[in-house]
This record gives structure tokens, sequence and C-alpha cells, in this order.
């Protein structure tokens, strides 16, 4: 099983907005997205976290 459950977590204001799966073998990356934070009220960048 290597799919983990992983939270997006908005670089401005440090809110999880999302959360996604991803696969570690096929994803090493760190996660990075452009997303939506109702926070913030605009797109921000959303990495992964923990
Ligand atoms: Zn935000």
């Amino acid at each position: 099983m290597n799919r983990s459950i992983i939270q997006l977590e908005c670089t401005v204001c440090k809110e999880r907005n999302y959360s996604t799966t991803k696969n570690k073998r096929t994803m090493t990356d760190k996660l990075v997205l452009s997303k939506y934070c109702k926070r913030c009220r605009k797109h921000t960048d959303h990495k992964e976290t923990k």
C-alpha cells in the first residue's frame, strides 16, 4: 500500500484546505498546487503536510 493521504496547506495562512492522496512511489517530490483558499479569498500555493 503506497498511496497515502496527505493534506494541502495554504503557504500564506497555513490553513489546511484540501486533502488528497498520492502514490509515494511515483510522486517523490513535494506536492505544491495552486488552490483557492477561502481564508485568503484568493488562489495561493498549497503544499503538502505530514
Ligand atoms: Zn490561505
